[in-house]
């Protein structure tokens, strides 16, 4: 061991770290190697089904070099690979450790799955032109000694299959990328409004009527023209038993657990254009083939026909996947209908239950009551804890991290997948430069970032919080390619988030060795995103007063930025950034990554203003809401301006309250003119203060001498705009700067909100 150098003490050092991911607990490594010519054996120990499989991988993976024979035993002085189930090796089932030395090449592990992810650290130690059949020129590999297990025992990816379909062909590629990052569960959401996926034998028109809806793939998702009279659907597929048994078969031989989802009681329009009567109306519906809001039509928990329906269904999905778990939606179920629905009203009186919300309560808990009975587990979006909670649920946590901590702390499992870093159909780059998506905007960078564990949970809570999970929904992934390169590498980045242990490492280290596994992506045909360009900016917190200092960064670390201080566009000429810097005056910085004298990306700019309240406290007479705190308390007057979005972290928000803030000079002040700025984005419910007012104070904080303005509402269907509210010609001297900004309290009539409570959102106030 004595040559054996510790890799933590050199994270940034590319060259001697075998670049894996997730990365191993620990991972010794020298310069010594060995080349694979010189292995003639796999030794398997003991031989059963699950460790002859990961023999016969790893021979196919190295039969481009060397037909290796896998063995009972081998001669004295041949190298040889050996696989062995030992219990000591680690206390977690899925831990294994790997040691590569001049004759042996040794995995062992306490079970066959800890030998599969052995395998798959193997596997990354390995020239890439293996998984192509290739002969690689260079066959060494490098010694190493790693002992590994993963942080959390849930580890997975979803996939929509009903607003796009997906063939059983790809679902395996999906596994395989599943399996190459160490994790272990596929959620598989097989029902939806725009498609049934699987065949049910007690109601074979599933797949006759609700699988198919016309086609529309040539508009756009949310604004599909209108189904025509007669039109015949052809956009559809689904699997057949077959088709299903061989998926759960090829990931059962990689550790991976299938989960089905069939959702209900919502998101379930498309049974209705086989089976109407399942429904409150009882109308016959089409498949449809776009977006479906708000999902009005769902099951008829009234209807005792509906549960007949469901256990059918759920037997038969319970015999094709072995797992634990069945899903079974829970989400987004609109109760217009239910309130409106004579058997449904019937039910809540029967059951003695308090409303609609209970309603979904008492559905969910038969379903479970049910799959319980059949030794299964239920498992559902965080909108089963509405109405009270299945007595033995399991939640997945998608409306940020809230239902997750509820349940944690009620002592439910708990799976995350919040929206904010694990919904992978979100934009990972600058939208005008990607395939178009549904929205948002979830950075590589940012999935890094994640943390599974809420800081809201104790230890023992915190022992509920099973892993996370990357969820794909498909609107927008209308092929294989969009879909992986969706998921590629942002999954990559989770499968880190939930196998390695915290803080092991950072984001550069990470993409040091993300760049070496895109090789191997390359090879495997796998497409991937070449993620986001931009170069963002910010001032040190700690700074403020006199000087801001300026931090510049990117999620591409060792890619040279080149940046400019005089408005002036940055060239491959322009200063390139290597440290923070000061700036002591209003300065506009704009700066660009370049790869190969060449910019790539768009060019980030923003201006750090410079005035009277730089960094000077800030007295809220109103707390703004805890969501929106902008940069934190000097957020006002920290000399940066928001953008037009609303969580670009600029700004704070008060909700249905005024802004009313005091600003405290620190000494008498000459004042000539006040701009504040703030948003109006309507659709966001963000709206213009009604009435805005400074007021001016000496030490006694006796206000005096108010000057007031209003702002006119942008015309109706405006894009999203920072405003300012300007008072020019003050010549106030004072110590104490009051300004109120006047809420409209909730949003006005005809708005989607209406009646709801309205925004304001503030990003700067300028005093000069
Ligand atoms: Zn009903």
């Amino acid at each position: 061991m004595g040559c054996l150098a510790v890799i933590k003490e050199d994270p940034k050092n590319t060259e001697t770290i075998p670049p894996i991911i997730p990365r191993p607990v620990s991972l010794k490594t020298t310069k010594d190697s060995v080349t694979l010519q010189r292995f003639s054996h796999i030794l398997v120990y003991p031989e059963i089904p699950e460790t002859r499989f990961i023999a016969d991988e790893i021979k196919k993976l190295l039969l481009p070099v060397i037909d290796i024979e896998i063995a009972p035993s081998v001669n004295k002085g041949k190298g040889r690979i050996e696989l062995k189930i030992n219990s000591k090796v680690s206390e977690n089932k899925e831990g294994y450790s790997l040691s590569v030395s001049s004759r042996r090449i040794l995995i062992e592990a306490p079970s066959p799955s800890g030998l599969f992810y052995g395998f798959q650290s193997l596997r990354q130690l390995l020239p890439q032109d293996l998984e192509k059949g290739i002969e690689p020129q260079n066959t060494a590999i490098a010694f190493v000694e790693i002992e590994d297990y993963p942080r959390f025992k849930y580890r997975g990816m979803h996939l929509d299959v009903s607003r796009h379909f997906f063939d059983a062909e790809f679902i395996k590629t999906y596994i395989d990328m599943i399996a190459l990052h160490k994790m272990n569960m596929f959620h598989w959401h097989l029902t939806d409004d725009n498609g049934w996926r699987i065949e049910i034998d007690s109601y074979p028109e599933l797949v006759e009527k609700s699988a198919w809806r016309v086609d529309r793939e040539h508009e756009n998702w949310r604004d599909w023209s209108p189904i025509q009279p007669k039109e015949e659907p052809t956009y559809g597929g689904y699997y057949t038993k077959n088709e299903i048994r061989g998926v759960v078969q090829y990931a059962t031989d990689r550790h991976i657990t299938v989960i089905p989802e069939i959702e209900m009681p919502g998101h379930t329009s498309e049974v209705f254009a086989a089976y109407p009567k399942l429904s409150c109306k009882g109308d016959t519906l089409d498949v449809v083939p776009g977006s479906y809001w708000p999902n009005k039509d769902i099951f008829c928990a009234g209807n005792d026909k509906v549960f007949t329906f469901l256990e059918k269904v759920l037997t038969e999905v319970i015999e094709l996947f072995p797992g634990i778990y069945i899903h079974i939606g829970g989400d987004e179920a609109d109760k217009t209908n239910w309130k409106e629905c004579q058997k449904c009203q019937n039910r809540i009186k029967v059951e003695k239950l308090k409303n609609e919300q209970e309603l979904q309560s008492w559905f969910i808990r038969k379903t479970e009551t049910f799959l319980v009975s059949k030794n299964k587990k239920l498992l559902g979006w965080d909108e089963i804890l509405e109405g009270g909670l299945a007595p033995k649920a399991t939640v997945m946590s998608w409306r940020g991290t809230k239902g997750g901590v509820e349940s944690a702390i009620r002592g439910h499992d708990v799976v995350m997948c919040p929206t904010s870093h694990c919904y992978f159909d979100y934009y990972q780059a600058d939208p005008e430069t990607s395939p178009e998506a549904i929205g948002g905007l979830t950075t590589l960078k940012k999935v890094y970032s994640f943390n599974p564990i809420p800081e809201e949970l104790n230890d023992k809570e915190a022992e509920h919080v099973l892993g996370a999970q990357g969820n794909l929904w498909t609107e927008y992934v209308k092929t294989n390619e969009i879909a992986q390169y969706r998921v590629l590498p942002r999954m990559t980045a989770l499968a880190e988030v939930v196998w390695s242990p915290e803080r092991v490492t950072d984001y550069d280290d990470f993409y040091n060795r993300l760049v070496h596994l895109q090789d191997r992506f390359d090879v495997l045909n796998w497409i991937y995103a070449p993620g986001s360009f931009i170069v963002s900016m910010q001032a040190d917190d700690k700074k403020g007063g006199d000087e801001f200092r300026i931090v510049l960064s990117s999620e591409k670390p060792g890619t040279p930025i080149k940046f400019t201080l005089d408005g002036s566009t940055p060239t491959v000429t322009s200063s390139q950034y290597t440290r923070s810097f000061t700036i002591n005056k209003t300065t506009q910085v704009r700066a660009a990554l370049f790869i190969k004298g060449n910019q790539a990306g768009k060019v980030s700019e923003k201006t750090f203003y410079f005035h009277k309240a730089i960094g000077k406290p800030v007295e809220y007479l109103i707390p703004h809401k805890q969501k929106y705190p902008g940069k934190g308390t000097l957020s006002l007057v920290d000399g940066l301006k928001g953008t037009s979005h609303y969580n670009d972290g600029c700004w704070q928000g008060w909700e249905g309250d005024d802004i009313d803030v005091i600003l405290d000079l620190g000494e008498r002040t000459l004042i000539s003119k006040i701009s504040a700025g703030f948003l109006e984005s309507v659709d966001s419910w963000i709206f213009l203060p009604t009435n805005i007012a400074v007021s001016f104070s000496m030490e006694d904080k006796e206000f005096k001498n108010e000057k007031t303005t209003q702002l006119t509402d942008a015309p109706p269907d405006s894009p999203p705009e920072r405003r300012t509210a300007d008072f020019s010609g003050i010549n106030e001297l004072c110590k104490y700067i009051r300004i109120r900004a006047k809420n409209r309290k909730v949003c006005p009539e005809g708005h989607p909100g209406s009646g709801g409570k309205a925004w304001i959102f503030s990003d700067e106030i300028i005093i000069e």
